[in-house]
């Protein structure tokens, strides 16, 4: 059958195709049906570290669902507080970082993954670890995995997660990590640190960022691989759907353009963990007009954080105070009645 030319049906065509087109490319989704993204929860607030350690697990573990867990190490046990990643595929589970400090491990993912096997009446599945980047606060405990044969292991250095995620020119082509009806995209975005990587989980629509976007302070050792790995990372997210930016720390209050100081182990009335891509567009807009000249900058919720040997150095002094100061007095905070102050 031949269609009849009516040029004012294929104006609306056209145009429809243009909208959707629009819509698409904006990261958006028409009607709200859920958009195809599969759904979690965070919670309301995490724990950060204290007043009555005794009481918190060194581990805050959060099913966002069935599928993806988030982990929390306890400010009690260091003060970075780091947020890892567990996320299960049907032939692959992944975790994403190991931690700081000397606190145990295994045994925590380990007992996820049993549990999980239980839930699904299985009997194995197979465990990656890699890393968001290469700082000591996200591999300290890789020594936990590195020398299990059932675990593979990629650690944090260019030309491992090139091969591991079938990355060709780092930093500027995408890799994946196919866990099993479950794709994670890889982004490199060095910056922060020379092998970072994004990950975006199509599933659920989360982007996990490691330390390049937090709520708080993002350190930045190399400024214009930093400038470069934000526009990429937004322009990555232009035609995708975004549920949430997961970041690897809080360091914000709840209060807009103010931090807990370096070295908090006790953030009552933290930012919660998420960002979106509003933030997103935002950080990369502000390094997009400070590129050439690296500058401390306090947006709503990050601050952009410059760094070199006499930042740090400035850093640690400031570190150690607080955490002494802290931990000299935490098991001294005032007993309430009701729940504990998070
Ligand atoms: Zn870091
Ligand atoms: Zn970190």
């Amino acid at each position: 059958m031949r269609l009849p030319f009516r040029p004012l049906t294929y104006f609306w065509m056209i145009a429809a195709l243009a909208w959707a087109g629009v819509l698409f490319m904006q990261g958006q989704a028409p009607q709200p049906d859920g958009a195809g993204v599969e759904r979690g929860r965070l919670p309301v607030r995490w724990t950060s570290g204290g007043p009555r350690c005794m009481e918190q697990p060194d581990w805050q573990v959060h099913e966002y669902n069935q599928d993806f867990y988030i982990l929390r190490e306890s400010g009690c046990v260091h003060y970075e507080k780091p947020f890892l990643y567990l996320i299960f595929g049907q032939d692959k589970v992944v975790l994403m970082d190991t931690g700081a400090g000397t606190t145990e491990l295994a045994s925590t993912v380990d007992g996820i993954i049993a549990k999980w096997l239980q839930r699904k009446k299985r009997s194995s599945i197979k465990f990656m670890v890699m890393h968001s980047h290469g700082h000591r606060d996200h591999v300290a405990r890789d020594s936990q995995f590195n020398n299990k044969a059932a675990v593979e292991f990629v650690p944090a250095e260019i030309p491992a997660v090139q091969k591991a995620f079938g990355i060709k020119q780092w930093p500027i082509d995408i890799g994946a990590l196919e866990l099993g009806g479950r794709t994670l995209d890889v982004i490199p975005i060095p910056g922060h640190h020379p092998v970072a990587v994004a990950l975006y989980d199509r599933r659920t629509a989360v982007l996990m960022t490691g330390d390049n976007v937090y709520p708080g302070r993002l350190y930045i050792g190399e400024w214009r691989a930093f400038v470069d790995s934000t526009k990429r990372l937004a322009d990555f997210t232009r035609s995708r759907l975004v549920s949430h930016v997961l970041g690897c720390h809080i360091e914000q209050t709840d209060t807009p353009f103010l931090e807990f100081p370096i070295g908090s182990i006790f953030q009552p009335s933290e930012h919660v963990l998420e960002l979106s891509r509003g933030d997103l567009i935002e950080l990369n807009q502000v390094m997009q007009e400070n590129k050439t000249e690296p500058k401390r900058i306090a947006l709503r919720s990050m601050t952009i954080y410059p760094t070199n040997e006499a930042v740090w150095q400035e850093l640690r002094k400031v570190r150690e105070q607080t955490e002494t100061k802290q931990r000299e007095t935490q098991f001294a905070q005032p007993l309430s009645t009701g729940t504990a102050p998070r």
